[in-house]
């Protein structure tokens, strides 16, 4: 099983998905930035440094919660809350902006690229270029702009450019094309840090292991509160981020099983969802080939999601190769389901969560009740929901007076 957490090979496969499917002017940089990071992963100075800041600047370690009331309510399986939503920014997302910042810095480059979808991982890269003094600039796709004007403008107070796309949907699949271009043109003194466990290698191993920390804390903290291991772990699935690095760490404890929830949008009909393992095929898409949503013609499809940080046509490939070995589970709960448990953690914890993460917690609330009461849940607390809580107003007809 050991082999599981050794992958991805030294093309960058996970099984058969993965790899470099990029223009020839990016091998180059590819190799450049593969044997960067392997000399800082080795590099005691790099990590001593990297985890003072985590822990000074970021937040961490996180808190592993009991959720009481939510246990009580669902009945069931003790559910924990691995609260990455307390982390600066909000999110997961920036244990590997700050990571990837820190390499870059490293490798002497003085400017700083990124896609965003929901804004999340936009907002930790522009925090992350302030506190290094890098110059940063930010691709988002102009119909994401418009649902998160709230995090347009944190990037903008950061001192970051924001530069809107409107090609195609208008969405995180052309603001990555366009941090790609902006990349080949720019390779010399810039470093693209992306966001999620995808594209072409090294960045799927790059992004998890940077996430790994949420798992290694995780493992640690139920073994001293439970005194053994979980029965399952469950965390939403976008690119897989914020999944892998939760996973990862418990991928050779057999007894341990894990779900990756999608976005199953109004339904798993073509155009209306954005779950690649619900109705995707095998196809390569921005650099990395894995699962993704395309019409017979290899057309990407359109997709949706309530959750513009789960609304993306491929999956990580390290995912791919993980469900096709059995090891994870895969499910997706619908717009209405995240809803409904965003409403529910807030009202029976206290904790408002994104839109993204109710996804999670939507799969909790179906699962937990079928399991026994010493068994335990750990769930990812990806980020918080205060970006979400206008969208989701209108959608739940909440009066907010504005
Ligand atoms: C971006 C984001 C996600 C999805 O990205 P992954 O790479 O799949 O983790 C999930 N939750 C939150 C809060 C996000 O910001």
């Amino acid at each position: 099983m050991s082999m599981l957490k050794d992958l991805p090979d030294a093309n960058g496969y996970f099984g058969t998905y993965g790899g470099r499917f990029v223009p020839e002017t990016l091998i180059g940089p590819l190799d450049e930035l593969a044997s960067e990071y392997a000399a800082a992963r080795d590099n005691g100075e790099f990590q001593i440094e990297l985890e003072r800041l985590l822990r000074e600047y970021v937040g961490r370690p996180t808190p592993l919660y009991f959720a009481r009331r939510l246990t009580e309510k669902l009945g069931g399986a003790r559910i924990y809350l691995k609260r990455e939503d307390l982390l600066h920014t909000g999110a997961h997302k920036i244990n590997n902006a700050l990571g990837q910042a820190l390499l870059a810095r490293r490798m002497g480059k003085r400017r700083i690229i990124a896609e965003t979808g929901a804004g999340q991982h936009g907002v930790a890269t522009a925090t992350v270029s302030a506190l290094f003094g890098l110059e940063c600039v930010i691709y988002m796709g102009a119909v994401d702009m418009e649902r998160q004007a709230l995090n347009v403008a944190r990037m903008r107070f950061l001192g970051a450019e924001v530069r809107g796309v409107s090609a195609g949907q208008a969405t995180l699949k052309e603001a990555i094309n366009e941090a790609m271009r902006d990349w080949v043109t720019n390779v010399r003194d810039t470093h693209y840090i992306l966001g999620s466990a995808l594209g072409a290698h090294p960045y799927p191993m790059m992004v998890r292991d940077f996430h790994r920390v949420i798992g290694l804390e995780a493992r640690h903290q139920i073994l001293e509160r439970e005194g053994k291991l979980p029965e399952l772990l469950v965390a939403c699935v976008g690119g897989g981020s914020n999944a892998m690095g939760l996973f990862h760490p418990f991928l050779d404890d057999g007894t341990v099983q894990m779900i990756g929830v999608e976005a199953g949008g109004d339904g798993i009909m073509p155009g209306r969802h954005a779950a690649r393992f619900q109705g995707g095929r095998l196809g390569v898409l921005q650099g990395t080939k894995t699962y993704l949503l395309a019409d017979s013609d290899g057309q990407i499809e359109l997709t949706h999601s309530v959750s513009a940080g789960l609304d993306y046509a491929a999956i990580g490939p390290e995912h791919a190769n993980l469900r096709e070995l059995g090891r994870i589970n895969y499910s997706f709960a619908t717009d209405t389901e995240a809803l409904d448990a965003f409403r529910l953690l807030s009202e029976v914890e206290g904790i408002i969560p994104a839109l993204e993460t109710a996804h999670a917690v939507a799969e909790v609330v179906k699962r937990a009740p079928t399991m026994p009461p010493e068994s335990s849940i750990i769930v990812n607390l990806s980020g918080r929901g205060d970006k979400d809580v206008q969208q989701a107003a209108v959608f739940c007809g909440v009066n907010t007076g504005l």
